[in-house]
C-alpha cells in the first residue's frame, strides 16, 4: 500500500513539474511579446499625451513595390512615417530606402535577418543590429530606433539593443489582416483602436500585403477626419504637449 502510494506521489510531483516548466515556458513566451514591456532598456509603445497625434510604422521590406505604393498615398495626405526595414532588404533595395528618406520620412533598424531574437547568443544580437545599422548609415540614416521582428525580445536582445545605443520602439496598434482582409474591415479596425498618442504598426511591403496597401487611403483619411495628425516616431517623441496655446 505504502509503497504504491509513493508510487503515485512521484508521478504526482512529475506531473506538477512538468506542469510547472510548461507554465513557465509560455509564461516567458507571453512576456517576450508584450508589446509595451521589456525588462532592461528603454521601450516606448505608446506617448501619454492627449493631444490628437499618432505615429505611423511601416515594417519590413523595403521592396520596391511598397514603397512605390506607400510614399504616394503619404504624399497625397502630407503625412510622415517611420519605416523599420530588415538589413537583408536594405541591401538588396538601398535605393527604396533612400526614397523614404528624400520624402521626408525617417527609418529604423528592424535586424538583418528578422528572427525570434530570443535564445541566441549576445555576439548574435550585435551582429544583426550592427550590420543593420551600418546598412541604414550608407543609405544616409542615423537612426536611433531598433524594433524586434515579431515583436519578440527577452534579456540577451534588448542588452544588445542599449549598448548599440538604439531605443526600442513597439506599437499599441497593430493591423489585424488575417482577421479583416477587406481593406475598408482592416482600416476601421485600426482607426477604431487608435487614441492620442498611439503608435500604429502596417505591414505594407510585400506583394501579399495588398490589403494594407489598399486600406492606407482611408486609414489616413479617418484619421484626419477625427483630428488626427500623423507623424514619424521622431515627432511623436518630441511632441509638447499644447497645454493652453491656442488650437491651430
Ligand atoms: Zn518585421
Amino acid at each position: 500500500m505504502g509503497r504504491r502510494f509513493t508510487g503515485r506521489r512521484v508521478l504526482g510531483w512529475g506531473a506538477l513539474a512538468i506542469l510547472g516548466i510548461a507554465a513557465l515556458l509560455s509564461g516567458l513566451n507571453a512576456f517576450s511579446k508584450a508589446p509595451c514591456f521589456q525588462l532592461p532598456g528603454a521601450l516606448t509603445c505608446r506617448v501619454d499625451t492627449e493631444d490628437k497625434i499618432v505615429a505611423l510604422t511601416f515594417d519590413d521590406g523595403p521592396t520596391p513595390l511598397g514603397v512605390a505604393a506607400v510614399l504616394p498615398i503619404l504624399g497625397r495626405y502630407d503625412a510622415k512615417a517611420t519605416f523599420f526595414p530588415i538589413g537583408e532588404n536594405l541591401k538588396r533595395h538601398p535605393d527604396a530606402a533612400r526614397e523614404i528618406l528624400a520624402a521626408g520620412h525617417e527609418l529604423g533598424n528592424h535586424t538583418y535577418s528578422h528572427q525570434r531574437n530570443v535564445g541566441h547568443s549576445r555576439a548574435f544580437y550585435r551582429d544583426e543590429i550592427g550590420q543593420t545599422a551600418q546598412l541604414l548609415r550608407t543609405v544616409g540614416s542615423d537612426s536611433a530606433f531598433f524594433r524586434p521582428p515579431y515583436g519578440r525580445k527577452l534579456l540577451g536582445l534588448p542588452l544588445e539593443v542599449e549598448r548599440a545605443g538604439f531605443r526600442t520602439i513597439t506599437w499599441d496598434v497593430e493591423d489585424r489582416p488575417g482577421r479583416f482582409p477587406d481593406p475598408a474591415d482592416y482600416a476601421r479596425d485600426i482607426v477604431e483602436r487608435v487614441r492620442p498618442g498611439s503608435i500604429i504598426l502596417i505591414h505594407p511591403m510585400y506583394r501579399a500585403n495588398s490589403t494594407s496597401r489598399e486600406a492606407l487611403p482611408q486609414i489616413l483619411a479617418q484619421l484626419q477626419s477625427r483630428g488626427y495628425d500623423v507623424v514619424t516616431v521622431s515627432e511623436l517623441l518630441n511632441h509638447k504637449p499644447s497645454g493652453a496655446t491656442p488650437a491651430r
